[in-house]
């Protein structure tokens, strides 16, 4: 132990109920801390607390404004905008905020077709179909597109709603190192041979699912070479964007616009909206003969409520921003800035000693804690100078991975970002998370 976590459990490696009881206070701590405004740079968290050193006077609650390093609002879009927030009051005041049935039950209002329409458009893909949850958009999807007797070759660190679409779909499921074309090809060489005819290898579908941003590691998928790969064994591909969409690329369209793959190489592209959007919901795109089968077959969209209007007017409109639909450059300001916030911060880091995963140009950017008794101890010294980061680690990373994820906002100033990295470097020394003497890694 250090004497630096005074205060915090000791280490004891090994032990399963202390890392059972470090992610049970990881969560615990979110959900003893409500939010009370939007996830914009800056939030303000709602805390217990009690003037009673013996904590035995009742407790009452305060609101604690802090600086916010964990949004995925990437745009910025989650905060009041002057183009998006009138037209979704409208649309509330029009729709309500239920359309109350599914989207073959009356669920399908002029909006959700608009945004499947402008959806396709920003995609470069023949159609789209939205959904009301991102993660169900993986989850649901995937069973109805493959099923016993095909193949899902899988990213090892894919999503959770990934991975548990894949598992439910009934395919055999293997899985590649994480972001590694030579192994993705070995995988599959183990399967078939190359150019093998569709119709004559042992596996009805082939199916490999990768992510545009990985959400835990913050680096940007290797497509090119999966693209190629795939088109070489004929396998298809699915891309989750959730990360990536709105948030990279010259005009906001993804790694395909960054990596320069043109989104024709792709079979399915499915993408969040709670992200760069500051929505709620889910997409996938393709072509029109996928997405009408979509549209017939899929339950998560036949039997369950559509999304909610005002939801898809604040989607619409935030592509009409990035777009410049608006009659401003804002949106490609935005898309900028959020590309130079995050290059400046993560080299800052970098240069402080911290070993910060991830790509340039990603907004996600891990800073390794390893140590999973500093996970609580990370987030509860920054909060106490006003400073909100999102710390994680098992199940959702490996046991001795654990990390600091700071996800940055085209809304957050040169001052504010200043401000967050003398924070973060004062807790880096406290609990003795910066390399010292020697060179941090390069990534
Ligand atoms: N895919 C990925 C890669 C994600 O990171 C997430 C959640 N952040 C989802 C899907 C699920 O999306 P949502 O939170 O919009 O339900």
């Amino acid at each position: 132990s250090s004497n630096n976590l005074q205060g915090y459990a000791p280490i004891c490696l090994g032990n399963e109920d202390f890392y059972q009881r470090r992610l049970y206070q990881r969560i615990r701590d979110c959900f003893e801390r409500p939010i009370a405004s939007a996830p914009d740079a800056w939030f303000d968290l709602v805390e217990r607390f009690s003037n009673d050193s013996n904590k035995t006077l009742k407790r009452t609650t305060r609101i604690r404004r802090c600086l916010n390093l964990g949004s995925y609002s990437y745009l910025g879009f989650a905060a009041p905008d002057e183009y998006c927030t009138p037209r979704v009051i409208d649309s509330w005041n029009k729709y309500s905020p239920s359309t109350c049935s599914s989207r073959v039950d009356g669920g399908t209002t002029v909006l959700h077709k608009e945004l499947e329409k402008h959806v396709a458009n920003f995609l470069g893909k023949q159609d789209a179909i939205v959904f009301g949850m991102g993660y169900v958009s993986n989850s649901a999807i995937l069973p109805v597109l493959i099923g016993k007797g095909g193949l899902i070759i899988s990213d090892s660190l894919n999503h959770c709603s990934l991975v548990n679409g894949a598992r439910g779909s009934g395919a055999t499921i293997r899985v590649f190192q994480h972001n590694t074309p030579s192994h993705l090809e070995e995988v599959l060489r183990e399967q078939i041979s190359e150019g093998q005819p569709r119709t004559h290898r042992p596996w009805k579908k082939i199916i490999v699912i990768v992510e545009g941003i990985y959400s835990m590691e913050g680096d940007l998928c290797k497509l090119p070479e999966i693209v190629a790969i795939c088109k070489k064994y004929k396998a298809y591909i699915y891309l989750d964007e959730a990360h990536s969409i709105g948030a990279i690329g010259k005009t906001g369209r993804g790694v395909c616009e960054l990596l320069g793959v043109d989104p024709a190489d792709l079979d399915i592209m499915m993408g969040t909206f709670t992200k760069s959007f500051g929505s709620c919901g889910g997409y996938i795109a393709g072509s029109k003969e996928l997405i009408q089968y979509l549209k017939y077959t899929c339950p998560a969209h036949l039997y369950a409520t559509s999304m909610s209007p005002p939801a898809a007017e604040q989607i619409i409109s935030a592509i009409k921003v990035i777009l410049g639909e608006d009659g401003t450059s804002r949106g490609a300001q935005k898309i900028a800035r959020v590309r130079e916030n995050s290059n400046f911060f993560r080299s800052e880091l970098q240069k402080m000693g911290f070993e910060v995963l991830g790509d340039n140009d990603s907004p996600v950017m891990p800073i390794m804690l390893y140590n999973p008794a500093k996970i609580p101890a990370f987030s509860r010294e920054c909060l106490k100078q006003n400073v909100a980061v999102v710390v994680v680690s098992f199940p959702a990373t490996p046991l001795l991975l654990a990390r600091a994820r700071i996800c940055l906002s085209a809304s957050h100033t040169k001052e504010e970002l200043l401000k967050a990295l003398e924070v973060i470097s004062q807790v880096g020394d406290l609990l003795g998370i910066k390399y010292f003497g020697a060179e941090p890694k390069k990534h």
